[in-house]
């Protein structure tokens, strides 16, 4: 399989970084994931937008139309310009000798893959997760590579056999160890507000758009994790994921059997309209 790295395609097995990457160093880099379907990019405006924003929040200057420009050439040599792909971009401040503040005239590191990828039409899974301290630190809206506490809260979802960590701060629920959360309690959608506590996920955004055409209210206010018990549906949000109902949030189970709830379901039906369109 090929990558894109710093201006050249190359099989993966040829492509270099050095050790005194920042990226590999520091976790010194910002990430993104977007999916191509049908030939087109799901929301990809919104992704590059992302991307750009986030390089700017820590200071690394990159422009990002040249990996733009450069997916179709990528996808070509990887003989994936007809498949449903999973496009996956890093860009780190660059490699210099290790030292904390930002090195001057550092050049990015820049890097892409394409993954053959396959989306169901809808989610059908009822996700169970597991309630867990967030760890984080404070500026979660930044989509960076140093993802220490979301791979460890995630891997002791997994590890209790659960699918997905759903992260508490404060007592109230903020996201998913790679997801937003969603809970429904007397027919309007709740959601945290988007602020430096969450990433500003774009499925996120989608979905609260969805409800707005749905005429569903929404109230962007924190869950309790004291009230899980009392919402009537609660769901996960994300690319890969996306609009996925919970089965089960830590001891509590939304629905039994194999049940999703009716707003959800509905969620779920406008998102598949969504991606058709
Ligand atoms: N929160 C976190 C922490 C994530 O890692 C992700 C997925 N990258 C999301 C939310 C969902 O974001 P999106 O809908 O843009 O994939």
């Amino acid at each position: 399989s090929h990558v894109w790295l710093n201006g050249a395609v190359l099989p993966a097995e040829a492509a270099k970084i050095s050790v005194f990457d920042r990226g590999f160093l520091f976790g010194d880099g910002i990430y993104e994931v977007m999916v191509r379907l049908q030939g087109r990019f799901f929301y990809g405006e919104a992704h590059w937008e992302r991307l750009e924003r986030n390089l700017e929040k820590i200071g690394i200057a990159y422009s990002v139309s040249l990996l733009r420009q450069n997916v179709s050439d990528l996808a070509q040599v990887a003989g994936l310009l007809d498949q449903d792909v999973l496009l996956y971009i890093q860009v780190s401040r660059g490699t210099a000798p290790r030292q904390h503040a930002f090195p001057k005239d550092i050049t990015p590191t820049a890097f892409m893959y394409l993954l053959p990828f396959s989306l169901p039409d809808v989610n059908t899974k009822r996700m169970e997760v597991s309630v867990l301290p967030d760890q984080r630190w404070e500026r979660c809206d930044i989509k960076m590579t140093s993802l220490l506490g979301n791979v460890m809260a995630k891997d002791s979802a997994v590890t209790g056999g659960a699918h997905e960590a759903v992260l508490v701060r404060n007592g109230k629920i903020t996201e998913g160890s790679h997801s937003n959360v969603f809970f429904v309690k007397d027919g309007e959608l709740f959601t945290h507000p988007k602020n430096r506590f969450i990433l500003d996920g774009i499925t996120r955004d989608i979905t609260l758009e969805l409800a707005g055409s749905l005429g569903i209210p929404v109230r962007e206010e924190a869950v309790a994790q004291i009230d899980i018990s009392q919402m009537d549906e609660a769901f996960l949000t994300g690319t890969s994921t996306q609009i996925a109902a919970i089965g089960r949030m830590g001891t509590h189970t939304f629905f039994e059997g194999s049940e999703i709830g009716p707003i959800t379901q509905r969620l779920q039906q406008a998102f598949l309209a969504l991606k058709n369109q």
